[in-house]
């Protein structure tokens, strides 16, 4: 799954293949921005605070809230400074249109020490899972053999289930998450889709062309994602030390930071067109038929920040 994605998104623009929260509405990282100041803000107003996007696609995301940040909170603007998170050389070539000041890392672990806040939408589902599947008293993981999954036999995964259901981990996601727990002066907000339980199940899905496909065929033509288990990340993140907000629906998450408030006051100001296309978009992120319920918001900070805005547990 590592090596098929980092092919898929070396070769392809996966934006023809999906779209994603900030490409539907600009509101979307306006609020993320303003997410961002008031934790800043939180943070004592820092002289020097880092900004990090993982996962940034086309730099839309960072783009809309650097503007609002820049808008909003001048101060918050001029201490920070923006790292991207990003293996594609395409698209860290699209992200320095759009954010030309930015610097570039291939993983979180080279992020710069002290004050760092850091926004992730929809990357955590891209990182490689391994499956493990209950086989009466025992487990198999399923490997790729060609064109087909083979399963041999296996330890068993930290949670049971039935026989032949299938558990994933997501060990790269962990680490990540673990990473960021243990530094101070941290928050961090995943944006991704998911249950809010760990739940068995096989939730690999390839999607090539706008349609769903087998994910074995064609490697690296497919963007492949799997579901993000919120509540094993959450857990490793408490281990770790960290304060956890969430899982969160999108829905009520976006309504909390504003997102209704930022399309009225666009839309107003916009041309017909353009207002029905925000409300439109404001509709899709929100509605819990489209994106309001399966997306989720999960914070990570460092217990000695103030919670962060947006959450009904904090
Ligand atoms: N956050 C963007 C893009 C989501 S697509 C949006 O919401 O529109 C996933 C992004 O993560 C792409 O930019 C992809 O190139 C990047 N990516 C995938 N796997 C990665 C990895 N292991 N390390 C760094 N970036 C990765």
């Amino acid at each position: 799954m590592a090596r098929a994605n980092a092919l898929y998104y070396a070769t392809h623009d996966p934006f023809g293949d999906f779209t994603t929260a900030p490409e539907i509405s600009q509101a979307f990282g306006e609020v993320l921005g303003a997410w961002a100041a008031v934790v800043w803000q939180g943070m004592g107003a820092p002289e020097r605070v880092t900004l990090a996007e993982l996962g940034p696609g086309r730099g839309t995301l960072m783009a809309d809230a650097l503007r609002a940040i820049a808008a909003a909170l001048p101060g918050f603007r001029a201490a920070l400074s923006v790292h991207l998170v990003e293996t594609s050389p395409g698209l860290r070539a699209v992200q320095r249109e759009r954010v030309p000041d930015a610097t570039w890392h291939d993983s979180a672990a080279t992020l710069p020490d002290g004050p760092l806040i850091v926004l992730a939408n929809e990357f955590l589902d891209a990182l490689p899972i391994r499956q493990f599947v209950r086989r009466g008293a025992g487990w198999t993981e399923r490997f790729v053999a060609g064109d087909r999954f083979v399963e041999h036999p296996a330890d068993p995964p930290e949670r049971d289930a039935e026989d032949g259901a299938v558990v994933e981990v997501n060990e790269a996601a962990l680490a990540l998450v673990t990473a960021l727990a243990r530094r101070r002066q941290v928050a961090a907000l995943f944006i991704d889709y998911g249950p809010a339980e760990s739940a068995p199940g096989d939730s690999l899905q390839a999607i090539r062309g706008g349609t769903p496909a087998d994910p074995l065929a064609e490697p690296g033509s497919a963007d492949l994602t799997a579901h993000v288990d919120f509540a094993a990340l959450a857990g490793a993140a408490r281990r770790a030390g960290a304060a956890v907000y969430g899982p969160t629906p999108q829905g009520p998450f976006l309504a909390r930071v504003g997102l209704h408030a930022r399309v009225g006051r666009l839309s107003r100001a916009a041309p017909p067109e353009t207002a029905r296309r925000l409300l439109q978009g404001l509709h899709r992120l929100t509605d819990p038929h489209a994106m309001g319920r399966l997306f989720k918001a999960l914070s990570v900070c460092d217990p000695e920040l103030p919670p962060p805005p947006g959450f009904d547990d904090a």
